[in-house]
């Protein structure tokens, strides 16, 4: 008998129907005798309607006070799948964040978890009873309820699983695991069978949302197996390991991930002297903006253009400070570009490949896209190019490093 942690996202349970078929599915898993803990997002659409709603009252809403309206839509749908499989006669018992106390830090829309108390849920299941937490919430110390970022119900699924040394963590989605690219964008995308913790860590941080980053480092932390799987088609989805096998068939890289989540800034004509990226970016992040990509041309005439990306939510923060900054250092102006888009290519494989970023840039050249800003780890490589451009290079990049599946005939 294994006990197993079951996440279903937003689309999983978008519905009645799906919720009754999310409570079929569980009630055949009960049957075979696993002990379950499921973890629920709310229904799709439902997180966005209330942070509309906030936003409809305020421009900015109180952190504190967004969490306890955005935590609310799990609440509905962890009360529904218990109330449904009570009806098939499988006991069952919900539970918000604040009632199995998931403690979390107090950064409001962005909580880290803390500790999980576990002794509710442990008498539960000795009880018979399948347990339905809310995911994506937690508490802190204060009593303040607290959520964990977008995507947060998957963190909850693997914290819950290290919390009780579950045997297994299942994400059910609306795919049927992860792929070498979003196959929504790409067609010819495949399924992975496997892909390590630290391709997966890669590929969530640099736009895949199929799983949330704080999930994939919670679970490579606590060694918790992991995998994605179809909420409602048969088929083994895609695990997550650790062990990188050394097969002559592994590709050079797994996968290509892509977003449209950030901003670039330039500012031109600064005085070449040393400690300019210091006091350029110092200023940045003191308010606090992150920064992700940086480029520093060569100098000429004494001076430099020097450019970087920033989320696209603190874009119009960072133009501001960087504009003092341009006076105060009197350089020539400052310039900013939100049609960008950042694509990255994956891989273990990598490590024992060279030309891996030439390959990708001929591919890019052969399609005459330019290429803005480059950068690269062991396992990645990242470029910058035009917004209009990203489907394209995707669908490029993939062809070139042999990822496309096979076209069957008749396709
Ligand atoms: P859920 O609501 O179940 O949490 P998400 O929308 O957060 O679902 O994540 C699933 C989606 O992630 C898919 O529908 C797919 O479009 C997208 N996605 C992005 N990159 C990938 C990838 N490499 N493999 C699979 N899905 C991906
Ligand atoms: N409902 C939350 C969101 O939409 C959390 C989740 O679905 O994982 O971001
Ligand atoms: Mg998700």
């Amino acid at each position: 008998m294994a006990l197993i942690v079951q996440k279903f996202g937003g689309t999983s349970v978008g519905t009645v129907e799906r919720i009754k078929q999310v409570a079929e599915k569980v009630k055949k898993f009960r049957e075979a005798g696993d002990d379950l803990v499921v973890v629920l997002s709310a229904m799709s659409g439902e997180t966005n309607r209330l942070i509309d709603l906030a936003k409809q009252i305020s421009e900015q809403p109180v952190p504190r006070e967004l969490d306890v309206i955005v935590s609310t839509g799990e609440q509905v749908t962890i009360a529904l799948l218990a109330m449904a499989l009570n009806d098939l006669g499988v006991p069952a018992v919900s539970y918000t964040g604040n009632q199995v106390r998931i403690l979390t830090d107090s950064a409001h829309n962005k909580a880290r978890i803390l500790q999980i108390d576990d002794q509710k849920i442990r008498e539960d299941l000795k009880a018979g009873r399948v347990v339905v937490v809310a995911g994506f919430q937690g508490v802190d110390e204060n009593g303040s309820i607290t959520t964990l970022g977008r995507g947060g119900s998957d963190t909850t699924g693997v914290a819950l699983a290290a919390a009780l040394k579950a045997d297994e963590c299942q994400i059910y989605t609306d795919v049927d695991g992860v792929y070498t690219t979003d196959p929504r964008v790409v067609s010819q995308a495949q399924r992975l069978d496997k892909i390590t913790f630290e391709e997966m860590l890669e590929m969530a941080s640099l736009g895949s949302k199929v799983l949330q980053i704080r999930a994939v480092e919670f679970a490579g932390k606590y060694n918790v197996p992991l995998r994605v799987l179809h909420s409602f088609q048969e088929g083994p989805g895609t695990l997550i390991t650790i062990d990188e096998e050394e097969s002559m068939e592994q590709p050079i890289i797994s996968g290509i991930a892509f977003n449209r989540d950030e901003a670039k800034l330039t500012i031109r004509g600064v005085p070449d002297t040393p400690g300019v990226a210091f006091k350029i970016l110092g200023p940045i992040s003191a308010a606090n903006i992150e920064v992700d990509m940086i480029v520093q041309n060569v100098s000429h005439d004494n001076t430099t253009d020097f450019t970087f990306t920033v989320h696209r939510n603190d874009y119009e923060k960072a133009q501001k400070v960087l504009q003092n900054t341009a006076s105060e250092i009197g350089a020539r102006e400052v310039i900013g570009d939100t049609k960008i888009a950042k694509v990255s290519i994956v891989g273990v494989g990598m490590r024992s490949h060279a030309g891996v970023a030439s390959r990708m840039f001929e591919a890019l050249a052969l399609e005459s896209i330019n290429i803005q800003m480059i950068s690269t780890s062991e396992i990645k490589v990242s470029v910058v190019i035009e917004e209009k451009y990203l489907e394209l290079a995707v669908r490029a990049l993939h062809t070139a490093f042999e990822l496309d599946a096979p076209s069957r005939q008749g396709e």
